[in-house]
């Protein structure tokens, strides 16, 4: 995954960022740990699972209007398995749908 290292986004309080396929990530968080690389990259997953960014993003922000940051599916999928090394290959698809 790429990683692009800057100091807009994401804004400050937050490490990093999935957007439209490449991590972007606040500068003084370099490098990133590999559970913030995991975390971004059950993301990546997630947007295939979407069929893309664009209804990836759409389903983000609806369910995070509806829940708020941290009960968003996608974001408790990420974060209850971003300490896991072997998630990603043993994911199902759809994984995000079992927290909602
Ligand atoms: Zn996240």
């Amino acid at each position: 995954m790429k990683i692009v290292y800057n100091r807009l986004l994401p804004f400050r309080g937050y490490a990093a960022m999935a957007f439209f396929g490449v991590i972007l990530a606040r500068r003084e968080c370099r490098p990133l740990s590999a559970s913030t690389v995991r975390h971004e990259g059950i993301h990546m997953a997630q947007a295939a699972d979407c069929r893309g960014w664009i209804l990836f993003y759409l389903r983000y922000l609806w369910y995070w209007l509806r829940y708020g940051y941290r009960r968003n599916p996608f974001e408790r999928e990420a974060y209850e398995n971003e300490q896991n090394a072997d998630y990603l290959k043993n994911r199902k698809l759809c994984g995000w749908a079992d927290y909602l």
